[in-house]
């Protein structure tokens, strides 16, 4: 695993809220790296700044100390219009609740960054559709968000933040809304697709059975992120 590429690299990462006296120290040198084809639980208590630590490396927030390397870019000092670029190329993100666009079919939803992208609709159909067979939701591709499960909707969620073929995936609680079972099976379609694409994916969760099925688990302690 040691000789596998860095994709991602926190250095000394700080983030902080509020002004004087009011202050709030959330991120207090974090640093972290991600191999590709790791997966890495992130698993801490509410509050303590995982999303914070999840939308910072994500290039979605900029840090206010430290640096975010991604696949060997320092994205630091980049235009925002660079970051955007490689946000969309490079990064996937899946939410606690799925963010699909409401008005589009499932299979529209997973089409949309592609089209984004530049590429032809015709590739784009075929490749959202193929992940929507991958998820085993081929079925449920004209359906639009309201009309699906909550599994389903993850599922399809995380077609959606993998369709661009990303270098890594952050989840933030994906699972944190399902039941225990239907939990297991997105979580298990998530892990089949990153262990088939090779990609990175570090998930925030409260879940230690499935945290426990991850490769490396972290934790944020005093500001730091730290391995348990
Ligand atoms: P977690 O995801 O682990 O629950 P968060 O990263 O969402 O934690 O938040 C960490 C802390 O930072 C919380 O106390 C939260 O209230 C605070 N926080 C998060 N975002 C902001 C913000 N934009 N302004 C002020 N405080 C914030
Ligand atoms: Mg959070």
């Amino acid at each position: 695993m040691n000789n596998r590429n860095v994709v991602l690299k926190l250095t000394g990462v700080e983030r902080h809220y509020g002004q004087g006296e009011t202050l709030l120290s959330i991120l207090k040198g974090a640093d972290f790296s991600l191999r590709t084809g790791e997966i890495v639980a992130l698993v801490a208590p509410s509050g303590t700044g995982k999303s914070t630590l999840l939308h910072v490396a994500g290039l979605l927030e900029h840090p206010d100390a430290g640096e975010v390397t991604i696949n060997g870019q320092n994205c630091e000092n980049l235009t925002d219009e660079k970051r955007t670029a490689i946000r969309r190329s490079d990064i996937g993100f899946v939410y606690q609740f799925h963010h699909l666009l409401p008005e589009f079919s499932a299979l529209e939803n997973i089409m949309m960054p592609q089209l984004i992208a530049g590429l032809p609709w015709e590739e784009a159909r075929e490749r959202a559709s193929a992940l929507l067979d991958y998820m085993r939701i081929g079925h449920r591709g004209d359906h639009r968000p309201a009309e699906l499960s909550g599994g389903e909707q993850q599922r399809v969620a995380i077609a959606r933040a993998v369709a661009n073929a990303p270098l890594v995936l952050f989840a933030d609680e994906p699972t944190g809304n399902l039941d225990p079972e239907t939990a297991g099976y997105v979580f298990q379609a998530l892990e089949a697709l990153v262990r088939q694409s090779g990609l990175a994916a570090l998930i925030a969760t409260h879940n230690h059975e499935l945290a426990s099925r991850m490769d490396r688990r972290v934790t944020i302690e005093d500001g730091k992120v730290v391995e348990f």
